[in-house]
């Protein structure tokens, strides 16, 4: 029987996992990698790269690589969101015919269920190659707090990756569920999710906020880019790929002193100066400085749990438990703010990256137990490869054909009201 996966379609990574008869399994891709990048490149051979391969293409060729697209998912062209994202990402947003955004690479415009459709594909085959079977239906995990909108975008995307979604499930029962809530007991939990690109909290009411590790990272990137502005009399910020090196060397640091006490990087050839002399950036960078950074940042998720605590009428020490989602509560700094904040151990033992995903395949496997296998697929092709220009042509009016699809699923979007 073909299993239905559980997949959480993450801002910066996406997991997919399996319930059956062994459990809840994450699947690895081929290098044995269990978080797979949210991220698709446009290559210039006319190949479409996703997950890892892409990632590394942010480095090189950042107006054709597109990430965080769930920040923008289901949003009109003209909402802040978007104004805001126009201006921080390398890659092109346009508005789209019914005020929607579309992302222009290489000559060509996407929707942006189109891009998550790359990215679910690739989950999908994935799973297929690890499983040795085709799989049509998945449970896809989204926040919260997703409008009607955003919800039926990222339906979309599933099904113009050729899956049959069964369910949109809140990434926070997710988490819930993948603990062992939700069947029943009266506990109350709350679910401190820190991600890239989004904080969440969810109690009995729910307040999400723009706020993630991607913040840290700029902050610890302008750190860099005014260091090597001072040594080298050149300021890194004024060409996009070289901040773009700045800011992965900067997530890179982060997420080193989440074990280490202090890192030193050295990224070679950041630019060059007269006569074509390469400039090096030489930092070092200590725990202690990045949580003087992040403290003020971090804290405002407190501030958005006071608000749902107020809302829900309790206490932070009321609660039964705590449950950390999101890469980013591996900080040691994000876990002891929460431990002093809630006045308990947060719960843990399941991986924060792979807890959503864990409880969408106990759903899937719920709501789809004993279905009768849909029919062994071929394994979808590698997303790697050459193609000729008539199998080009061929894509394109295929893929004109699933964009009209997802257009007539999605609802019309509303006007932008300006405040
Ligand atoms: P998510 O959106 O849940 O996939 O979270 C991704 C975020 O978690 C990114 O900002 C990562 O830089 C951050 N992250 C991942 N691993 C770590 C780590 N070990 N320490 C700090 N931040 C991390």
């Amino acid at each position: 029987m073909a299993a239905a996966l559980g997949i959480d379609l993450g801002t910066t990574n996406s997991v997919v996992c399996v319930s059956d008869g062994s459990g809840v399994r994450v699947l690895p891709d081929g290098d044995g990698n269990l978080l797979i990048p949210s991220v698709v490149s446009f290559h210039p051979a006319g190949d479409v790269l996703v997950g890892h391969p892409a990632r590394e293409r942010r480095l090189l060729d950042a107006r054709n690589t597109v990430y965080s697209v769930k920040r923008l998912i289901g949003r009109p062209f003209r909402s802040p969101e978007v104004t805001r994202a126009q201006e921080r990402f390398p890659f092109e947003l346009r508005e789209g015919p019914t005020q929607g955004v579309l992302v222009a690479a290489r000559g060509e415009t996407y929707t942006l269920p189109e891009i998550s459709a790359f990215v679910l594909r690739e989950v999908r085959r994935i799973a297929e190659e690890h499983l040795g079977q085709g799989v049509a239906r998945a449970v896809i995990t989204v926040p919260a707090n997703f409008n009607e909108l955003q919800r039926s975008a990222t339906k979309a995307a599933g099904r113009v990756a050729g899956l049959d979604v069964l369910r949109i499930l809140n990434e926070p029962t997710a988490a819930a569920l993948a603990y062992g809530y939700g069947k029943g007991s009266r506990e109350r939990v709350a679910v401190f999710d820190l991600g890239g690109g989004t904080f969440d909290i969810t109690i009995l009411e729910l307040a999400g906020t723009f706020l993630g590790g991607d913040d840290i990272d700029l902050l610890v990137a302008e750190k860099m880019a005014d260091a090597f502005l001072e040594h080298h009399r050149f300021d890194p910020r004024q060409d996009p790929q070289a901040y773009e090196r700045l800011r992965a060397a900067s997530e890179w640091a982060k997420c080193q002193l989440s074990v280490e006490e202090e890192v030193q990087l050295r990224i070679e050839e950041l630019a060059y100066g007269d006569g074509g002399a390469s400039l090096d950036l030489t930092f070092g960078f200590k725990r202690s400085a990045l949580e003087r950074l992040a403290r003020p940042l971090v804290g405002r998720a407190f501030d958005v749990c006071e608000d749902a605590m107020r809302v829900a009428g309790i206490r932070p020490t009321q609660l039964d438990n705590v449950i950390l989602v999101g890469g980013s509560t591996r900080m040691p700094l994000v876990r002891e703010m929460v431990a002093e904040y809630f006045g308990r151990e947060p719960l843990s033992t399941i991986d924060p990256d792979l807890v959503v995903a864990h409880g969408a395949a106990l759903q899937a496997s719920a709501l789809a137990p004993d279905r009768p296998s849909v029919a062994p697929k071929q394994l979808a092709k590698v997303a790697l490869k050459k193609v000729s220009l008539a199998d080009l042509k061929a894509k394109n009016a295929r893929r004109q054909e699933l964009r009209e699809e997802a257009a007539a699923a999605l609802p019309a979007q509303p006007a932008f009201q300006p405040p």
